[in-house]
């Protein structure tokens, strides 16, 4: 893995077979990555609504990227999660939010569950093509009707003979529109609602896929985001990740890497935001004095720094125990929340001491400031989040 790819190739040293996390630290190659492949192109691409899938997965696919957690046999790294999250907090570099949110899906949120639990042959098809880089996944979890309350979906998967047909719709599918195939859950019988789910892999090129139309955002522009609906689609049942009835359960443990993986990625757009504020208000005047040196300034930026270090202790002391085999449901849970409320501190407060050029497209507060908004949204609200915490802390109202 890494080795056989002539693109890859100019990110590694000559003398570099296979990538590990040293080789990455010490070439910095996700940020090569970043700033050659990707960082000049934002612009366009956040003006155009998408960025090529394929081409950036394949470059990170093929230096290893796109698999640091999974298997070495799956073209993965073998390493642990918490080499995941030293890419998250990297990722945050690019600027804008919608390309590492993408990225995010591909790497940790559509597959942590194939991994774990895939069938040989299921990995082969899906699985291995992702980490490679060579197809694009997607995630469909939330519907029009069911997002926060993940066991009201409708989307049926009804066992014909040898396989599902499948019937429903998806709504706010990142990569949707560009996906390969789609890590689905969906209700595979009548049962209790925790238990009657599975996760499909489907691919998205079958009959009775249809792309609906693509979602005009608030934010997260160069990230195409899909609502896509099933017409008696015919998948085999093979494609089941794991056991059926268990995709409830599989999804929730697979939102925990996602969750802790949002909140790597978000905390280094949060350095970045204060970083630059830092330079502009340096030498920018007012009152004949740079806008950093009123007290006002730079103890608040002084206060979000702080907060973000704190948030970082969190993740990397929730990340160590996840990596330990702990249940850390409540810290992520903590984490996913915390980072929500902060990333939008952060762009608020920072874009304020802009002034008006806070207040254009130029500049990247004023990008993150939208893009980070989703933060409190997707993968579960802040809402959800706390009543997950209220769980754990079991202070819920007694049935
Ligand atoms: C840009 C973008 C990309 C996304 N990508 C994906 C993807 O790839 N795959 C996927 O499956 N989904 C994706 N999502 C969906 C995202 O996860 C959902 O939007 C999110 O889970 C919230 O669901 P909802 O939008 O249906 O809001 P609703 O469930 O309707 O909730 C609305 C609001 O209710 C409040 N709320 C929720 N629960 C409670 C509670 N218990 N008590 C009080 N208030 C509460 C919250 O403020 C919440 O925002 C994406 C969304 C966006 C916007």
């Amino acid at each position: 893995n890494g080795g056989g790819n002539t693109e890859s190739l100019k990110y590694w040293p000559s003398n570099a077979k296979m990538p590990n996390i040293s080789t990455i630290l010490a070439t910095n190659s996700v940020i090569k990555i970043i700033d050659q492949e990707i960082n000049p192109y934002v612009d366009q691409w956040e003006a155009e609504g998408k960025f090529p899938a394929h081409k950036i997965f394949k470059i990170l696919g093929s230096a290893g990227f796109l698999g640091v957690n999974k298997p070495v046999e799956d073209g993965g790294l073998g390493l642990d999660f918490s080499y995941s999250v030293a890419v998250a907090e990297e990722l945050g570099n690019i600027h804008c939010g919608g390309i590492p949110m993408a990225i995010g899906v591909q790497s940790d949120m559509a597959t942590p569950a194939l991994a774990r639990f895939g069938s040989a042959e299921l990995k082969k098809e899906f699985l291995i093509p992702s980490i490679m880089g060579d197809k694009v996944a997607c995630l469909g979890v939330s519907e029009v009707g069911a997002g926060s309350d993940v066991s009201s979906i409708m989307t049926k998967a009804v066992r014909k003979g040898d396989e599902y047909v499948i019937s429903g719709g998806k709504m706010w599918t990142t990569n949707g529109t560009q996906a390969d195939w789609m890590c689905l859950l969906a209700n595979t019988s009548d049962g209790p609602p925790h238990r009657n789910k599975s996760l499909i892999c489907l691919p998205m090129n079958l009959p009775g896929v249809h792309i609906a139309r693509k979602i005009d955002k608030l934010g997260m522009w160069s990230s195409d985001t899909a609502q896509v609906f099933f017409d008696e689609v015919r998948v085999p049942c093979k494609n089941v990740i794991g056991q059926e009835g268990m995709g409830f359960t599989y999804q929730m443990l697979q939102f925990q890497e996602e969750r802790l993986w949002a909140v790597a990625n978000v905390l280094t757009s949060m350095d970045n935001i204060i970083q630059e504020t830092i330079q502009y208000t340096r030498q920018r005047k007012i009152f004949k004095q740079p806008v950093l040196y009123h007290q006002t300034v730079h103890f608040r930026l002084a206060e979000l720094q702080t907060e973000v270090e704190l948030l970082r202790s969190l993740l990397h002391r929730a990340t160590a125990l996840y990596i330990k085999g702990n249940d850390v449901t409540k810290l992520a849970s903590m984490a996913k929340l915390k980072g929500g409320r902060l990333v939008r501190e952060v762009c608020d407060s920072c874009l304020q001491y802009w002034g008006g050029m806070g207040f254009t497209s130029d500049v990247l507060v004023s990008r993150l400031y939208r893009d980070t908004r989703l933060m409190s949204i997707g993968g579960g609200a802040d809402e959800v989040m706390l009543g997950i915490i209220c769980k754990y802390m079991d202070t819920l109202p007694r049935k």
